[in-house]
Formats: C-alpha cells, sequence, structure tokens
C-alpha cells in the first residue's frame, strides 16, 4: 500500500523509465490519462515535420518520392510496428485508418472463404464491441448481399462460440470500456482448430501491453497509429496479414498502391505479392512521417518493463480510489486479474460526465464513455506514480467541493 505522495516520488526515482518522459512535449499542469485515445505530441515531431515540408517537399518537389524514400515508407513505418508486435517487417504495413483497414481484411477473408465453403456463413463478434468494428462488418454483410450474418457474444463466450458455421471473427484484444483483454493465444489456438481466421483488433492494446502476434498465431490484425503509437491526431493505421495468408487474400479496394508494379500504369489489376497490396491510393506522407516519429518514442523500451510499470500504476490508481475515493460511489469495471485487463480503468459513476469535464478543468484529463464511465489511460512511457497521486486527490478534492455541479461541466461536448 503506497499511503503518501513521497513514497510515489520514491517510486518515480526508481523508475527504470523515467528516462522515456522527456521525449515527450507535455504540457506544464496537465496530468494526461488519455493517451489511450490521442497519444501526446513527441518532442521530436514539429522539427522532422518541419523538416520534411521544407527541404522533402519544398526544395525535393515530386523527385523526393525516390531520393527521400517517401514510396518505401508505408513499408518502413509498418517494418517499425511489426517489430513491437512480434511479426515479421513483411507482414505489416501503415496504411488508411484503423476502419478501412478492417474493411479489408474482413472483405478479403469473407471473399476467400465463399471460395472454399458455403456452410461458414457467421461473423462472429462481440457485444460491446468498438462501434466502428461492428459497423465496418455490418457494411461488408450487406456488401456481399447478406450471405453472411453477424453474430455478437460477450467477452466471456467467444471461445465458446468459435464453431464449423462460423466464417470468421473480428476480436478486439483490449476492450475500449470495460479494459477486458482476451488471451489472444488461447483464442487463436481454438480458431485454428475451427479453421476460423480471427482479425484481432489491437487500437486499444498495441503499444501498452505486450502482444506477439507471430508467438500468439495470429493471422490478421489492424490498429490504431493516433493511440499508444503517438502519431498524431488521425494518423495512418496499420495492418499486419501473416505471410501464409498474404497469396489468397485481395484486397476489395484495388487501388495502384497495391498493384504490383504502379508504374507499369497497366489497365488490368494484379495485386502485389507480399504485404502491399493491402495499400489503396496515395499515402500522407506527412502524417506517414509524424507517425514514424511517434513510433520512435518506443526505442531501446522493453514490454516487459512497459507492461510491468502499467499495472502497477493502474493497481495504484485503483488502491487510491478505494482509499481517498471510496465514499463518493465509483465502482470500477475493470477486470481485476493482471492476466485480464489492459492498460486503462473505467469507473462507473451517475454523473461522470460532469465530474471529468470538472477534473479536465483542473488539469487531469481522462475521458467519458457512454453511459455512465470516467476512463482513465496508464502509459507508462510518460506517466510518473506522483500523478497518479495528484491525480487521485484531485478527483477527491472535485467530489469533496462538489464543482462538477457547475453548469459549464454539464454541457455535452461533440466529442467526448
Ligand atoms: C480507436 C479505435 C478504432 C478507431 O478506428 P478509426 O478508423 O481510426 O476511427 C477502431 N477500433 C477500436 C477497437 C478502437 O479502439
Amino acid at each position: 500500500m503506497i499511503a503518501s505522495r513521497s513514497a510515489c516520488e520514491e517510486l518515480d526515482r526508481s523508475d527504470s523509465l523515467a528516462f522515456a518522459r522527456d521525449r515527450f512535449a507535455l504540457p506544464e499542469g496537465v496530468i494526461y490519462l488519455d493517451g489511450n485515445s490521442l497519444g501526446p505530441l513527441p518532442k521530436e515531431t514539429a522539427g522532422r515535420l518541419a523538416r520534411t515540408i521544407e527541404q522533402e517537399w519544398g526544395a525535393g518537389l515530386i523527385r523526393s518520392w525516390n531520393s527521400a524514400d517517401w514510396i518505401n515508407l508505408p513499408r518502413r513505418v509498418g517494418g517499425r510496428i511489426a517489430g513491437l508486435l512480434g511479426a515479421d517487417a513483411d507482414e505489416v504495413i501503415a496504411a488508411d485508418s484503423t476502419s478501412v483497414n478492417l474493411f479489408k481484411l474482413v472483405s478479403a477473408t469473407l471473399s476467400s472463404v465463399r471460395r472454399q465453403s458455403t456452410s461458414r456463413r457467421l461473423i462472429l463478434s462481440e457485444q460491446g464491441n468498438f462501434p466502428t468494428d461492428l459497423y465496418i462488418a455490418q457494411g461488408v454483410v450487406r456488401a456481399t448481399g447478406e450471405q453472411f450474418e453477424i453474430k455478437l457474444v460477450d467477452a466471456g463466450e467467444v471461445e465458446a462460440a468459435i464453431t464449423p458455421d462460423v466464417a470468421m471473427a473480428v476480436i478486439t484484444h483490449v476492450d475500449y470500456r470495460t479494459g477486458h483483454m482476451h488471451d489472444m493465444a488461447e483464442l487463436n489456438a481454438v480458431a485454428r482448430r475451427h479453421g476460423v481466421i480471427i482479425a484481432w483488433d489491437l487500437s486499444h492494446s498495441a503499444g501498452a501491453v505486450p502482444v506477439d502476434l507471430g508467438q500468439s498465431g495470429a493471422q490478421l490484425a489492424v490498429g490504431c497509429g493516433y493511440k499508444y503509437f503517438n502519431g498524431g491526431p488521425g494518423a495512418p493505421a496499420y495492418l499486419y496479414v501473416e505471410k501464409s495468408l498474404q497469396q489468397q487474400l485481395e484486397s476489395p479496394l484495388a487501388g495502384w498502391f497495391g498493384h504490383a508494379a504502379p508504374f507499369d500504369f497497366a489497365a488490368e489489376y494484379t495485386p502485389a505479392p507480399g504485404i502491399d497490396r493491402f495499400q489503396c491510393g496515395t499515402p500522407s506522407i506527412l502524417a506517414m512521417q509524424a507517425l514514424e516519429i511517434g513510433l520512435q518514442t518506443f526505442d531501446g523500451v522493453a514490454f516487459a518493463d512497459i507492461r510491468r510499470k502499467s499495472l502497477a500504476l493502474s493497481d495504484l490508481f485503483w488502491n487510491l480510489m478505494d482509499n481517498h475515493c471510496g465514499e463518493f460511489g465509483f465502482n470500477c469495471i475493470a477486470p481485476r486479474p493482471h492476466e485480464r485487463r489492459g492498460s486503462q480503468l473505467s469507473f462507473s459513476h451517475p454523473q461522470a460526465y460532469a465530474i471529468m469535464q470538472a477534473l479536465i478543468d483542473r488539469g487531469v484529463i481522462g475521458d467519458f464513455r457512454q453511459p455512465d464511465l470516467l476512463r482513465f489511460g496508464f502509459t507508462p512511457l510518460y506517466l510518473r506514480f506522483a500523478d497518479i497521486w495528484d491525480a487521485v486527490m484531485i478527483l477527491r478534492d472535485v467530489m469533496l467541493t462538489e464543482s462538477w455541479k457547475y453548469g459549464r461541466f454539464q454541457q455535452r461536448n461533440a466529442v467526448t
């Protein structure tokens, strides 16, 4: 039990990841518990982007596609991401958004399944999955003329629902609301036994918890560049396709960047032999460049250390909430066991929205999620144990003074 701020400062002094905080341009007076929604600005990003703009774009002009190697940036960034996810460099490409990448993989997989079997009709996913994942699945079902049907089950029932009538599954590794984390290796093993491919959404796990796609037998995955990977608002996303599957899947968005030889300008589409076939059109080089800098904030950092500190920070937060905010009616909905928990905690409270606005006003930034959740993300690269102490004490003060009752904290913003 940590009973004082000075005990937290002691933990910060012996923290092996403390050095990484200096990689970020964090504003004064802010405790940022929302790196799971939008990673903060790395110190190097502005200077690197200025160089890309002035020298590569401004002076180099179109020559920079070759001279600055812009053409290989999606592959290079994909390779970096692969290194963080236990994949091979030629199994990951940075491209498009998570939603679009999921559309490509789900659509391609269902086409492949349809060629082999007509009895697999179900797309398995989770009740409460991130909405875009469900919307994309619904859109693909419509595009196939309703040849498939979506089946939603609770997170704990996914394994039992992987049956021979399932065409594929779309599973989010860490749930954005509850923070529940699936056992990826176990689900992959069950899925393979039944001939089912799982597309994993890593948006809320990659960069915060250890992910080893190769070791855990994953076949498909997508994820976000702007959350734990610090790529900036709307950063490019990425997708992973295990090597042995790449030849049999064809992107439904057959753009020229996925062509085997884009600059032959052939009239007929021939997909690139490898992961490149999942690119579509010209990538945003500025955004791609920013994502590469975001990924560099992980240089020299071991995921075992990230995981250890993430759990220590979240356990501390949970403990302090129990001990200092216990009388205010917060209820933590995250799984207690470490092996089932991602890097975030959500607390339900009837006044969650106004309380979060009052907290943000005091410099403690988390977010609100429907219907009644205050959500806090724990990012070991820049958070200190003393920040956790301060955040809970400020929350306690907000509750004691009832400052959340001010009218301005009740009005819903467009983005929560
Ligand atoms: C954040 C998030 C997304 C975001 O998708 P975009 O296409 O980037 O808007 C998708 N899935 C999950 C699980 C997420 O957490």
